[in-house]
């Protein structure tokens, strides 16, 4: 079959087109992001095209296009249907897929199975519930940082090295500071944020969650407002579903 190809991919977000059609934007270990038409998609949830709806993961065979290629035939992966029967966590799942979409520059790169990949994983752990709902997140939305090769620097002060007095976040120069050399602005951190900003990033979820326990409650809000002080230098404008993800976490 020329001019039709197959492809992995999970739906970021569907868009409207006409009477009937959806644009959607995909997210694919082979491809990157990028936008095809699902014919139908808004018409019926059990025609084909009514599983392009996001948050799934798909099998999809697509036929090129003159301008975007076509969704022709779907086979679900996962669905990610334990996230639903929890608003937080739906709130969350949204928040994510937004901010993929915003992150990622389109079309395929050497990242591109990274980034996927980030994004399964995220979803797993936010459906297994492995983390509490906030912490969970803002593991997300560091490991996004990190697979795309923006992580902020948390070792040492990201400007002269010193590994002492680093008290303070400077999103322009990419991490942590010390005091010397924060610019104005730059947002404390204490130690025990720090601490917990860098246990984030370990791969085991279990170890994490037990040294996340340790910390005074309401910690694991100030190591997310360093992540996202990071994430918010890195994007245009704040991702629209940050207010609902908000408005439930309260
Ligand atoms: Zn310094």
């Amino acid at each position: 079959m020329s001019g039709t190809y197959q492809a992995e991919a999970l739906v970021l977000r569907r868009r409207p087109l006409g009477e009937a059609d959806s644009v959607v934007t995909l997210l694919s270990p082979s491809l990157g992001r990028f936008d095809a038409v699902a014919r139908g998609a808004r018409a019926s949830k059990t025609s084909r095209g009514g599983m392009v709806e996001p948050l799934n993961h798909l099998k999809l065979l697509l036929a090129e296009g003159r301008s975007l290629d076509v969704v022709s035939q779907v086979q679900t992966v996962k669905a990610w249907r334990g996230v639903g029967a929890d608003l937080h966590r739906v709130a969350v799942a949204t928040y994510l897929l937004e901010l993929y979409g915003a992150l990622v520059e389109p079309g395929p790169h050497a990242s591109s199975a990274r980034v996927f990949g980030s994004l399964v994983r995220a979803l797993d752990e936010l459906e297994e519930a492995v983390l509490p709902v906030t912490l969970g997140c803002a593991r997300a939305e560091l490991r996004l940082l990190t697979v795309m090769g923006i992580a902020p620097g948390l070792d040492a002060c990201v400007v002269c090295g010193a590994v002492a007095d680093v008290s303070r976040f400077s999103a322009r120069d990419g991490g942590i500071a010390c005091r010397a050399c924060a610019p104005n602005g730059a947002l404390p951190v204490s130690v025990e944020t720090l601490a917990l900003v860098r246990a984030l990033r370990d791969p085991e979820v279990a170890r994490l969650n037990e040294r996340a326990a340790l910390f005074p409650a309401g910690s694991e809000h100030a190591a997310q407002a360093v992540v996202r002080a990071h994430l918010d230098w890195h994007l245009p404008q704040p991702p629209r579903s940050r207010a609902f993800l908000q408005q439930v976490a309260e």
